[in-house]
């Protein structure tokens, strides 16, 4: 793109995360030159922002972010920047096409995970399509159509998500992973979730809450517990020896992309990518069926 003079005019556009990254070029097409921040494997919780990311966010046209303190050590910075009447928006902060959606979890920490239902994020692309277009006018109906298109492909990862976690055996719906993040997922398809760490990385398990689990891993007889790629597996090995010391084998079912895509570049480095891969692992893992390949026939090796 370099020295094409088309990619000049594009919208200057900041991303926190992956996930707000893809969607918005997704929705913006040609017309945006989207920066992401975060990468593939970096915890957003834990994330600081370098100096070269501050002047990024400066110079922007456009910052979209997750909010509901995902981006916990960026909040300061982020503030200021909206507060001199930038536009910045938190995409997941108003989804305003969808009532009640959001999870509380009281003493004023909502949860972020939104991307995790396929539903939410159809309403985030609505939010991001709404603030291009309101300040880009004449671009409406570009974004308006690609919006559309990429709903169309979400419909069918969502459809997805529901027939393959559901052919898990109800029993078996039962999905442990390093932290909780998976509670729209959850609410919207079907399963119970529990994490070791809370909605946050920022505050470390203790070992009465392992305990607990490895007595919930053996009495509910869960055969594999997920590690992350955003958050160390030290927790979760610790769980398995824990259960294996009261007899009862678990394994390892997969390692989820919680926070952060996988590369970019690859299939697994887009949403659609992403949540493919953690749903047909999840539900392989605990004994439903789903093809190997996932959904578009992509999951071929274990990487890309
Ligand atoms: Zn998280």
């Amino acid at each position: 793109m370099e020295g094409d003079p088309e990619a000049k005019k594009a919208i200057k556009v900041v991303a926190t995360t992956g996930m707000i990254k893809d969607l918005v070029e997704n929705i913006g097409g040609d017309h945006v030159s989207v920066v992401g921040l975060i990468g593939s494997g970096v915890d957003p919780h834990l994330y600081k922002p370098t100096i070269s990311d501050v002047k990024k966010l400066q110079q922007a046209e456009f910052i979209f972010y997750n909010g509901l303190k995902l981006e916990g050590k960026m909040g300061d910075i982020l503030e200021k920047i909206k507060s001199d009447g930038r536009r910045t928006y938190a995409v997941c902060e108003n989804l305003t096409e969808l009532e009640k959606y959001l999870i509380d979890e009281g003493e004023g920490h909502v949860d972020p995970h939104v991307w995790m239902d396929v539903n939410g994020w159809m309403a985030a692309a609505d939010v991001v399509a709404r603030a291009l277009a309101d300040h880009y006018p004449d671009l409406k109906n570009d974004f308006v159509a690609s919006s559309k298109i990429y709903k169309t492909e979400l419909e069918a990862l969502n459809a997805y998500c529901r027939v393959s976690l559901s052919s898990i055996p109800e029993s078996q719906r039962i999905l442990v992973t390093a932290h909780d993040a998976f509670n729209y997922m959850a609410r919207a398809y079907g399963l119970s979730v529990r994490g070791i760490q809370g909605i946050s990385t920022e505050s470390e398990a203790g070992v009465r809450e392992i305990e607990d689990l490895v007595d919930f891993l053996v009495e509910s007889k869960i055969p594999a517990v997920f590690v992350e790629s955003s958050v160390s597996d030290k927790n979760v090995k610790a769980l398995i020896e824990g259960a294996e010391a009261k007899k009862w084998r678990v394994e390892i079912g997969g390692e989820l992309f919680s926070d952060a895509m996988g590369i970019e570049g690859t299939y697994r480095g887009t949403y659609i990518g992403m949540i493919d891969h953690n749903i047909t692992t999840i539900t392989r893992s605990l004994g439903g069926e789903a093809p190997e390949s996932g959904l578009n026939g992509k999951l071929k090796t274990s990487t890309e």
